[in-house]
């Protein structure tokens, strides 16, 4: 049994309300929050930490600054799940005013779609500094569960596929010149499997990882980096040197007949989108220029 004492006053604003379920599941006795010297309170006066779920909408700000201002010391804000980071899939809804960071100081995020309950736990417990038994059971996850995600650098081409399908813009595609860069903000991710569901290589997957406590919102996120291919007529980067690789593979081992022209393939695909274009313009134009010559003789014949 710990000395320390902490009232949770849970506040809840704009969001589907699953972060608050697990909240309450914290509180059975298998979590033993009472042991940890940890206690849920209806009033924000009682309290010295604040949960708070959900991004805030405009009628949330005011009443999420009040309830701070109650707080008795040391007045920590954990943000609980992703949308009290991100704002997440409300995050362009018009009565979003913002994640409660950018209206209150947030000590700790909890990210999660939404966080398991022993991810709230042991944020709580990292909060008042105790260490709580490794070796529980209840620290397993199920199978199928969907966690933070993991990259095989060795299998990513570097496609952006994954960023196509993501429903929650969690995924960036950033360009360097000679690097592209797959940027995963997990804070702002639904874990919905999609992205490892239709990537190509099965180079993303989303692990079994939940513990994914911080205080350091700018860190919710994992990248992979891939090296860019330079155009040979131009010498622009315009394509990750494994996709092209890839997409010959793909083309030469699905039509058997491109097999015997798979060098000239990939020498063509080495040539950017805008002079394969050029190029084909110029040859185009040499064929008017042919064929209005030939019209020019024909008359004056
Ligand atoms: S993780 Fe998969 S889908 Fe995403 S860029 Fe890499 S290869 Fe493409
Ligand atoms: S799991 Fe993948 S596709 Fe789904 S929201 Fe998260 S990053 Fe996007």
């Amino acid at each position: 049994m710990t000395e320390k004492k902490i009232s949770v006053y849970r506040f809840m604003s704009a969001g589907c309300n699953g972060c608050d379920v697990q909240i309450l599941e914290c509180l059975v006795p298998r979590y033993k929050l009472g042991e940890l010297g940890v206690e849920v309170v209806f009033t924000p006066e009682e309290a010295n930490v604040l949960a708070v779920t959900g991004g805030i909408n405009v009628k949330g700000k005011e009443e999420l600054k009040k309830a701070y201002e109650k707080l008795k010391p040391p007045k920590l804000v954990v943000a609980i799940g992703n949308c009290a980071i991100t704002k997440e899939i409300f995050d362009k809804g018009y009565p979003m005013v913002g994640p409660p960071d950018q209206i209150v100081p947030v000590n700790f995020y909890v990210p999660g779609c939404p966080p398991r309950p022993q991810a709230i736990v042991s944020a709580i417990a990292k909060a008042l500094g105790v260490t709580l038994e490794e070796k529980e059971d209840y620290w397993g996850t199920p199978e199928g569960f969907r966690g933070k995600h993991e990259f095989d650098s060795e299998k990513c081409i570097g496609c952006g596929a994954c960023a196509q399908v993501c429903s929650s813009d969690a995924i960036e595609i950033l360009e360097n010149g000679e690097k592209r860069i797959i940027k995963v903000d997990y804070g702002h991710c639904s874990f919905c499997g999609f992205c490892q569901d239709e990537c190509p290589t099965q180079a993303i997957k989303l692990t079994r990882e939940y513990h994914l406590l911080t205080d350091n919102r700018k860190i919710t996120h994992v990248t992979n980096e891939v090296e860019m291919f330079k155009c040979n007529v131009c010498g622009t980067y315009y394509a990750p040197s494994r996709q092209i690789d890839w997409a010959v593979e793909r083309i030469t081992e699905k039509v058997s007949i491109y097999r015997e022209y798979s060098v000239n393939l990939k020498k063509a695909m080495e040539i950017c989108p805008n002079c394969r274009r050029e190029i084909d313009n110029i040859r185009k134009a040499k064929k008017l220029l042919a064929q209005l010559s030939s019209k020019a003789q024909t008359r004056y014949n």
